[in-house]
């Protein structure tokens, strides 16, 4: 990947993918009119062993010629590495919707904190052994210092992050405050109508809208993640989770949920106060055990006018922990620990949400080899990580510097994704007329691969998969 280097001089009009091109993580495309250069996403690399090698490797391009970053929302593969980029000198606006920026202060400073602590952590043997010491991707001060950075756009609401080039954020229904980005660039070729499905939702799911229907564009970015398949629907999803419920009752034991913390575990709040109307929760304590699903969990109730118009309805101006009562938050330390003696009855949800990282752990180490315990994955788990380990089958699983046995059953529910599937994203793609150049990002090969081919066969529209590194002229 060679990144444009420096301003040469006339430019020409493009859109270079940097990341999440052939993947899924490190979402950033550089959109250069030629007058004015602007980043469209800032996202982290996750997983893989060189991920941290590649964030600290990404800016080697001058960043005084950046006039501005433009972000769909909030999860850290989008947004993550603003404060890398602050730390190396960026000093310019970043604009995302009000909600994004309410998620962000939350994201950002608990991102810094795990770095700083990962170093820390780390420079300990270093010392010892005489090794040169590391730094972190970014600190805390690097974390606010982006804050302060951040200009809040509301939906549907015109702006101009850079001479000639104008943007609007539309719903796209994936988490609290994510947008699919139209982008008006005028150039000395003319005018190009881009738009960016971001992460675009699922809108079989609860809480939040169904992504925006938009149908003008010259060029559109269409992300791919469940280009290859389709999700179950939420009826049978929340069956198959009143199932898991019930035979934890029936077996006398807890229920654990990995629960990623922004997006999905609001979802699953919001399905179990609806099991519990129905009758179909009978654990009385449903524990939310992880600060920063707590925090994500009040950012959604400060912003319920984002919620679809039924949910809301039934919300009735109240939040989440009124509309499930038997939600329990568990932010210290101690109140975590306190549910370790609980050996059954309860639903504990906990980050993180593959397992490698978080209070999960604990609750793994205290239930996993009850065999009355049962576990619910309702998110993708990555290769290499514990949760893919107990998904495949694992009867042991290393956790906590321990080797645990695993007694408990398991499941897997695929309802719960937060982006749209197959049939959904064509059926959004479709409606642009007349069709646009498809580019698509965000999404490993063989998803990109059946999508185009879906897209051709069902919509009759051209799709090429966008590659890192290689302009896109406008
Ligand atoms: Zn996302």
């Amino acid at each position: 990947m060679s990144p444009p280097r420096g301003k040469p001089s006339p430019r020409a009009p493009s859109i270079t993918p940097l990341g999440a091109a052939g993947e899924v993580t490190g979402s950033c495309y550089l959109i250069d009119t030629g007058r004015s250069r602007i980043l469209l996403e800032c996202g982290l690399f996750q997983g893989g062993r060189n991920a941290d090698a590649r964030n600290r490797a990404r800016w080697r391009f001058r960043l005084d010629g950046i006039d501005a970053v433009v972000l769909s929302h909030a999860h850290l593969d989008h947004s993550g590495l603003v404060p890398r980029l602050v730390r190396v000198g960026y000093s310019g606006p970043v604009y995302a919707t009000v909600a994004t920026c309410d998620l962000l202060s939350i994201m950002w400073q608990d991102s810094a904190h795990l770095n700083e602590r990962d170093v820390e952590w780390e420079n300990k043997w270093r010392r010892r052994a005489g090794k040169p010491l590391l730094t972190p991707l970014y600190s805390m001060d690097d974390a606010r210092a982006a804050l302060a950075r951040l200009q809040p756009v509301d939906y549907d609401t015109p702006f101009e992050p850079a001479a000639g080039i104008g943007a609007c954020f539309h719903d796209a229904g994936h988490i609290l405050g994510s947008a699919i980005v139209a982008l008006d660039l005028r150039h000395a070729r003319g005018r190009t109508r881009v738009v960016f499905s971001g992460d675009l939702g699922n809108s079989e799911t609860v809480l939040l809208r169904d992504p925006t229907p938009v149908e003008h564009a010259d060029l559109l970015l269409l992300e791919s993640t469940y280009g290859d398949r389709n999700h179950r629907g939420p009826v049978e999803t929340r069956a198959e989770l009143a199932g898991v419920l019930a035979a934890a009752q029936q077996s006398g034991g807890n229920v654990l949920i990995p629960a990623f913390a922004v997006g999905r575990t609001q979802e699953l709040l919001y399905t179990l106060g609806q099991l519990e109307r129905e009758g179909l929760l009978p654990q009385t304590q449903v524990f939310l055990d992880s600060p920063m699903a707590i925090a994500a969990t009040r950012a959604y109730e400060r912003n319920t006018e984002l919620f679809n118009h039924h949910d809301r309805a039934q919300l009735a101006g109240k939040g989440l922990a009124a509309w499930l009562p038997a939600l329990r938050y568990s932010e210290t330390t101690q109140e975590s620990m306190a549910i370790n003696r609980i050996g059954g009855g309860a639903v504990i949800i906990a980050g993180s949400g593959m397992c490698n990282g978080g209070r999960i752990r604990h609750h793994f180490k205290y239930n996993l080899w009850r065999r009355e315990a049962h576990v619910v994955f309702c998110g993708f788990q990555a290769a290499g990580t514990p949760g893919r380990a107990l998904v495949d089958g694992a009867r042991r699983i290393r956790l906590l510097g321990a080797e645990i046995a695993v007694h408990a059953t398991v499941h897997t529910l695929g309802g719960f994704s937060a982006h749209a599937g197959q049939d959904q994203l064509t059926a959004w793609a479709a409606r642009f007329r007349p069709h646009p150049r498809v580019w698509l990002v965000h999404g490993e090969d063989p998803a990109r691969a059946a999508l185009a081919k879906h897209l051709q066969r069902t919509a009759g529209m051209h799709a090429k998969p966008a590659i890192a590194g290689e302009p896109i002229m406008l």
